[in-house]
């Protein structure tokens, strides 16, 4: 759906260059914030608010934190030259808990041009830190805003804090975003959802909404703004997911009928499940008909999701076409090559790995023969799809672990294969009220059962504290024959791997958005201050264990390896030679080594519920009675202390993604993977933008805009009567290319 300039109405169409003091310059560093129309102005919302509302005595403040500070200017400012291109603006004010002499003195740097804006008499509002300086105060480079004397209330207590960039500095944004709010209150653009649904909803006017988030009066009104902005998000996100799927459905895919699904049970050692059945019956029809499928299986990690893959690749090869699996890893593409390249050859059918590690004369064959349709199925990452491979009778494409895709790379996908079905494997057990609205592109099967006989694994949150007790349950392990996993937060002290997005909530301003609406304090002086201890690294938790295990064999495996290097290591630990393998969350997924046994987790208060599920789904697998510990860094918080206690107590993957709804919010699940998981590259270029829903906290809200939307569609399947509407949605579904290519 490329945005179509022609067609654009409104403020979509008005560069931000026609505001007045926007030029070029500026023009360039506003479209590095992706900021290029007014309207994208009037959607670049503040991240974060800082409160200037709690005035104080400069007696009153606290060296600690910013004060805001209304003070009167005393002295003329007079600038000094300290040396080359650096220049010192200086002058005093003062307010009523002043003694004689007893002032501010207030400085800012290279900022020239402000000699002539504090003039002698004039009272400003001082936003700072403000430290004691004898008998006096001072400020470096506060934020200032002129009082009229009397009319202090009127200032706002709230100051939005934008995504800023280099050559644009906040008040510049804040300006320049004044003048689009005037252009759209004189324009009056039209409000983009049906009356009757903001009537019915509760939901502030767009104009109210969009003026409240970038200067609210005061707390209520920017709640009121961020539930109307929010439900928006949400309303768009499910309209496009619908379109996505309707446009799919427009293609035409290979009919493949001549199914029979016996020739591969035939190969199994065990038989299948209920629920695998039912979700292979789920495929095995659509599979049969011409509209391309569009399905995704979920289930918890370990239900069996593999063999239902494996069904569909059959399908597709009994009818004479072929199939292409990928995995969002090499190392996970390897795994399930050597898994199913020995069940597919039983039932006689051709079967490659294609990923960067294949030689080149290899890597030649191999396409070759796809492109003959002598080879029926290949498996390999994502890679596959842009490496100009041609397949002469394409069929299906199968993903696995397809959480670490965002929506628009979804989107992306099915418009490559119009004419393929599409499966996908999720390990996310979505709440079921959510996937309806997150999946709404796909449809689901749902693995809600267990093959027999899987053990639970016992799981401990222990400290520091039980290192050498832990040393020792590692020995125990390996001596019973068992294998073991210790996963940590960072590869060393500079690089934090796949995962250097952590769960934690890094307030960026002085109050981040999710705590606009409860003002943490505490939590603003703990950002302030940063000092999180260090945390513990791949590579000194190998050399550390190498030395207190003697000789018990340890390696590291992190995702900056070349990959040979890890597929070697990885070979090793599936052999048993490799007893210990210490790694960041690169085994995350999909892994599967029977023998291991114990999984042990460093820093596991930095990690979200969900992949300490993945990670807790390592062992198990085999007869063995398995563990799981988490070792907790000093000082967990509140919610990763009841993120460890959720891990301790529950196992069932469904349940565990309902408590990570409620602890995370809603917003979180949106992006196109759950916390951590994927690079933040991924979660980058995957993810459809999502500026506030981002932090919302409020499941209904989502449920309803999904149920919005869903009936709108009902009324008007393609929008016609709400063009607005649909430039919206198109605009956030701007389908990202960059991935496959
Ligand atoms: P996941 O859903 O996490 O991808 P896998 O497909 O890797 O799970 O399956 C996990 C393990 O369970 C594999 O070793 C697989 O052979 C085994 N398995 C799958 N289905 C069954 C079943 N119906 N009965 C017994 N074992 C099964
Ligand atoms: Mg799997």
């Amino acid at each position: 759906m490329a945005k179509d300039k022609a067609e654009a109405s409104g403020l979509s169409g008005v560069s931000v260059g026609a505001l007045y003091g926007v030029g070029p310059a500026r023009c360039r560093a506003f479209a590095k914030l992706g900021v290029h129309t007014v309207e994208d102005l009037l959607h670049h919302y503040p991240r974060a608010y800082e409160y200037r509302g709690d005035i104080r005595l400069l007696s009153e403040t606290s060296p600690e934190g910013k004060s805001a500070v209304i003070l009167t200017v005393s002295t003329a400012p007079r600038a000094a030259m300290i040396r080359r291109g650096m220049t010192l603006l200086r002058f005093r004010a003062y307010d009523e808990s002043c003694s004689a002499g007893g002032s501010c003195e207030i400085t800012y740097f290279n900022q020239n041009y402000l000699k002539d804006t504090f003039a002698v008499g004039a009272t400003y509002r001082f936003y700072g830190k403000v430290e004691r300086r004898g008998s006096g105060y001072m400020m470096v480079s506060p934020a200032f805003e002129e009082v009229t004397p009397g009319r202090e209330d009127e200032l706002p207590a709230l100051i939005p804090v934008y995504p800023a960039t280099e050559g644009l500095s906040q008040k510049q944004i804040a300006s320049a975003v004044s003048l689009a709010l005037r252009m759209a209150a004189s324009g009056g653009e039209d409000d983009m959802l049906p009356a009757q649904t903001r009537q019915e909803r509760a939901l502030c006017a767009q104009s109210f909404a969009l003026r409240s988030i970038h200067r609210p009066r005061d707390m209520e009104s920017l709640a009121l703004a961020k539930r109307r902005l929010v439900y928006d998000e949400f309303y768009l996100f499910a309209l496009g997911l619908a379109a996505t799927r309707a446009r799919v459905r427009e293609g035409v895919a290979p009919v493949c009928d001549r199914a029979d699904l016996s020739v591969l049970e035939a190969q199994l050692p065990f038989s299948l499940t209920g629920a695998q059945r039912r979700a292979i019956e789920d495929i095995r029809r659509e599979m049969a008909s011409s509209v391309p499928m569009s399905r995704m299986v979920v289930g918890d990690v370990g239900c069996g999701k593999t063999v239902c893959a494996a069904a569909a690749m059959l399908f597709a090869v009994q009818s004479g076409r072929q199939a292409a699996l990928m995995a969002p890893t090499e190392i996970l593409a390897r795994q399930h090559a050597r898994e199913l390249s020995d069940l597919f050859s039983r039932m006689g059918i051709s079967c490659e790995l294609l990923i960067g590690a294949t030689t080149a004369a290899k890597k030649r064959d191999i396409r070759a023969r796809l492109a003959d349709g002598t080879l029926s199925v290949v498996i390999g990452t994502q890679a596959l799809l842009s490496d100009g491979v041609e397949f002469a009778a394409p069929a299906l494409v199968v993903t696995d672990e397809q959480h670490r895709f965002g929506v628009n790379q979804r989107a992306t996908l099915s418009q490559k294969n119009r004419h393929a079905h599409l499966l996908v494997m999720s390990a996310t057990p979505i709440p079921r009220s959510l996937a309806l609205g997150l999946y709404g592109d796909l449809d689901i099967s749902r693995i809600d059962e267990m093959p027999p006989g899987r053990q639970v694994v016992d799981t401990f949150v222990v400290d520091e504290g039980y290192r050498a007790r832990l040393n020792g349950f590692i020995r125990k392990q390996v001596a019973e024959g068992g294998q073991v996993y210790v996963v940590c937060p960072a590869i060393d002290e500079q690089r934090a791997d796949a995962d250097d997005e952590l769960d934690e909530d890094v307030l960026l301003g002085d109050v981040s958005l999710r705590g606009a609406f409860d003002m943490d304090l505490s939590a603003l002086q703990r950002a302030a201050h940063g000092d999180k201890p260090p945390l513990k690294t791949a590579l000194g938790m190998a050399e550390q264990l190498a030395h207190d295990l003697g000789d018990i064999a340890v390696e590291c495996l992190h995702g900056k390896m070349k990959a040979a290097q890890k597929d070697e290591i990885m070979a090793r630990f599936v052999s048993g030679e490799v007893k210990v393998l210490v790694s960041t969350t690169v085994i995350e997924v999909g892994v599967n080594v029977p023998s291991a046994t114990l999984m042990i987790v460093e820093n596991a208060e930095r990690f979200g519920l969900a992949q300490l599920h993945q990670l807790r789904g390592r062992v198990g697998r085999g007869k063995r009675k398995s563990y799981c510990v988490l070792v907790a860094g000093s000082r967990p918080g509140e919610t990763a202390r009841r993120r460890l206690e959720t891990m301790r107590t529950q196992h069932d993957g469904f349940e565990i993604a309902r408590q990570d709804l409620l602890l995370r919010g809603p917003g979180d699940f949106l992006r196109g993977g759950s916390d951590g998981e994927s690079g933040a590259g991924i979660r980058q270029s995957g993810g459809i933008q999502f500026r506030l829903a981002d932090g919302c906290d409020d499941a209904d809200l989502m449920e309803t805009a999904f149920a919005d939307a869903r009936s709108l569609l009902e009324q008007d399947a393609t929008l016609s009567g709400y063009p607005v509407l649909r430039e919206r949605m198109e605009r956030m579904f701007t389908v990202d290319a960059s991935i496959l290519n």
